[in-house]
């Protein structure tokens, strides 16, 4: 399908606040092709967001390249353009709604792209249907639930009509429940064709996914389809990691000398194979 972003040999130095210089991000090589879906996964500090923030030109390249649609993120010409192309999804909905009204929230971003006032409100209506918030088109955003406010805050994304949707963690201040609406959608807009750069510290939420990388001190570590990464149990032990408990249950019964498939991560699939 072809690769919409294309990061080579990218770093990211940050000055530091006490003068040393943090190598937030070393040598990263990676491609996310459209309709792809990419979670990245790593301990605190390996440089997650600061990978997500250079996929919407939000910070530049101190060395490398990073290239979103063919486009150099580090060219001031190129911003704008990239900006609509991708959008961003963070960690606190809290954070990220910006009016009294859920569809003005969702009409925000068009706003400002300067779309006309009618196709704005097409717009709001696809977005808010896209999230299934459309019965809270007209309410506050003050009194939806977490997952609620999230999905807004996507839909206000989608509104501007993105090829990807970068997504920082954007489960971690949720309730289970939330958590599950909020990946569910994200999964489903992919199915819809939507590219996804999802990053999370639930493992579980990255099973799903076409493609994972794990980063570790700025570095990607290790890539792969979920089950070629998620069989790793030691190596991602080693690293501070969690893996899917399906994986490691699948790993104990093995080490216990039970026959069973080094592809299985998922709840889904261990109930298979112990129950065939
Ligand atoms: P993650 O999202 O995986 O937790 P980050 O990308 O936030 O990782 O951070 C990577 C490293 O860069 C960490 O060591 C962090 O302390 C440092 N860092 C992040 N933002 C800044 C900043 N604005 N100034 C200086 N250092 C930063
Ligand atoms: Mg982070």
């Amino acid at each position: 399908m072809g690769e919409l972003i294309k990061i080579e040999n990218m770093r990211h130095t940050y000055p530091g606040y006490d003068g040393q210089e943090v190598h937030a991000l070393t040598d990263i090589n990676l491609t996310v092709e459209q309709g792809e879906f990419l979670a990245v996964i790593g301990t605190n500090g390996s440089g997650k967001s600061t990978l997500a923030k250079h996929l919407n030109a939000l910070i530049l390249p101190t060395g490398g390249k990073c290239l979103v649609a063919g486009m150099d993120t580090s060219d001031p010409a190129n911003v704008w353009n990239i900006r609509q192309q991708v959008g961003m999804v963070f960690q606190n909905p809290d954070n990220q709604i910006v009016a009294a009204i859920v569809e003005e929230d969702v009409a925000f971003g068009p706003e400002n792209l300067g779309v006309p006032p009618a196709e704005i409100s097409r717009r709001v209506t696809e977005s808010l249907a896209l999230v299934n918030m459309e019965e809270y088109r007209h309410h506050g955003p003050h009194l939806l639930s977490g997952g609620q406010k999230q999905r807004v805050a996507i839909a206000g994304v989608l509104a501007m009509r993105p090829k990807c949707l970068v997504l920082d963690e954007p489960t971690a201040m949720l309730d289970p429940r939330g958590r599950k609406e909020v990946l569910d959608t994200v999964y489903r807009l992919n199915k819809e064709g939507i590219t996804v750069v999802y990053i999370t510290h639930f493992m579980e939420e990255a099973v799903a996914a076409h493609r994972v990388v794990v980063m570790e001190q700025g570095k990607v570590v290790l890539e792969g389809t979920p089950a070629e990464v998620f069989c790793q149990v030691e190596k991602l032990k080693a690293m501070g990691l969690d893996v899917p408990a399906a994986a490691e249950v699948a790993a104990c019964l093995r080490e216990q000398g039970m026959t069973l498939d080094e592809t299985i991560i998922s709840d889904e699939q261990l109930v298979v194979a112990l129950c065939p």
